[in-house]
């Protein structure tokens, strides 16, 4: 099919607040296809991805299918990406409460993939291996998708009029100041390589370890500053639908977001996902495992997602908004909702447990026991820590205000923020 072919199939586009006022009125859309391609090529052979386009929200009812896809990069071995991509999912899962209406499963799950990603690397440590990987989680649920990552793995998303954003953020200590900072108060140290000669030389790393990543699950040796806690970002894309490309470093080293996007338009998933790996590998050569996941959301009408035609879009809306939007449009890569193509739902990536879980975490009231927000274990009170048992057992924290935590998930956020249970303060 050429590309004249493809375009003569573009759907009208349909304006978000028309979009909205259809499900207002009941009107209900119809899901999305889903197409999607997969190419990699290894160097050190720490990359693995996970696709499950069918997973159900409620076991045997088909109206509740959603799509599963994630990159995992390894370093320091494979062990930690592996159990990631076994475990990961499951975990999340199981911090969402059952029987939930789909509504409530969407809003639910920002939490649930917050808890997930803590609950799998607790239970990694607890393996006594050292090995850590980024993730990047992405959750697709009919036109809603919810990306949680650590780490430099990056998702992309192009839309409609060929916008595109990010809808994960890097960490990477070169990078990110917020997490230098956050780093260096948790006790960890902040530098970079010393050679012989007291020469400085690479990236920003962190010490003990030398990790250049902030963020990760694993990395038992690293130290507990380098935290599991995920960046969520959760948006609504119209039905004229969208591009995900999910991929590790090696590709975001050598390509820009807008780079990947435009090198692959117009093309079916498959394809794009081998041309941007021929892409980034021509420009920068194999340096490092090279991952990429092309998921296209497509209306269910169409047979391939339609190319976005970017100059007449562009020239479309000077004519509508005028010179001073058309300056506003340039520099809206990262604010789609301005442009009323995605809906912004949810976006929160601070490190802190407490701010993450929030303080509505609901205890199981019929038995009087409590369950742990993270690690979804049972327990009454008496046996673990209450809910406001901060001073007591970790003398340099604040009074938890967050929901009920188990001993041992009291212990690792202790431990994340650079406070270790058990050591009591000597005052002399
Ligand atoms: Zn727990």
């Amino acid at each position: 099919m050429s590309r004249a072919e493809v375009s003569r199939m573009r759907p009208p586009l349909v304006p978000l607040g028309t979009l909205i006022g259809r499900e207002l009125r009941n009107e209900k859309l119809e899901k999305p296809f889903l197409k999607y391609g997969q190419a990699a090529l290894a160097k050190k052979g720490e990359d693995y991805f996970l696709i499950k386009p069918d997973c159900l929200r409620v076991p045997g009812n088909p109206s509740t299918s959603f799509s599963v896809f994630a990159i995992f990069d390894g370093h320091n071995g494979i062990s930690a990406a592996i159990f990631a991509k076994e475990n990961l999912l499951d975990n999340v899962l199981s911090a969402i409460p059952q029987e939930s209406s789909r509504e409530e499963w969407l809003q639910a799950l920002p939490r649930a993939l917050v808890a997930g990603f803590v609950k799998t690397d607790i239970e990694f440590q607890q393996k006594g291996e050292t090995s850590g990987t980024t993730v990047t989680f992405v959750v697709i649920d009919d036109w809603t998708i919810t990306v949680a990552s650590v780490g430099d793995s990056r998702c992309i998303l192009d839309t409609q009029g060929g916008v595109v954003s990010l809808l994960t953020v890097d960490h990477r200590l070169e990078e990110n100041v917020e997490e230098r900072e956050r780093v260096t108060a948790s006790g960890g140290e902040v530098g970079r390589l010393n050679v012989y000669g007291g020469n400085e030389v690479g990236p920003l790393r962190c010490w003990p370890g030398g990790l250049c990543l902030s963020r990760s699950i694993g990395d038992t040796d690293v130290g507990e500053f380098i935290v599991p806690i995920p960046h969520v970002k959760q948006v609504k894309i119209s039905n004229a639908g969208g591009r995900l490309i999910i991929a590790s470093d090696g590709i975001w080293d050598a390509l820009s977001s807008d780079m990947a996007a435009k090198s692959c338009r117009g093309l079916p998933a498959e394809l794009a996902a081998k041309l941007v790996v021929k892409e980034a590998l021509r420009s920068r050569g194999l340096k490092d495992d090279t991952t990429c996941l092309v998921v296209d959301i497509i209306p269910c009408d169409q047979p391939v997602l339609p190319p976005t035609p970017r100059k007449k879009q562009n020239m479309l809306r000077s004519l509508l908004f005028g010179k001073k939007s058309q300056n506003f449009m340039n520099k809206s890569t990262n604010k789609l909702s301005a442009v009323g193509v995605v809906e912004e739902l949810f976006e929160e990536g601070s490190a802190m447990l407490a701010e993450r879980l929030g303080k509505d975490f609901p205890s199981n009231a019929t038995s009087g026991l409590f369950r742990c927000a993270v690690c979804q274990v049972d327990q009454a009170p008496a046996d673990g820590l209450s809910v406001n048992s901060g001073p007591f057992f970790s003398p340099a924290s604040k009074p938890w205000e967050g929901p009920f935590l188990c001993a041992n998930c009291r212990k690792k956020k202790d431990a994340m923020e650079g406070k270790r249970a058990g050591i009591p303060t000597v005052i002399s």
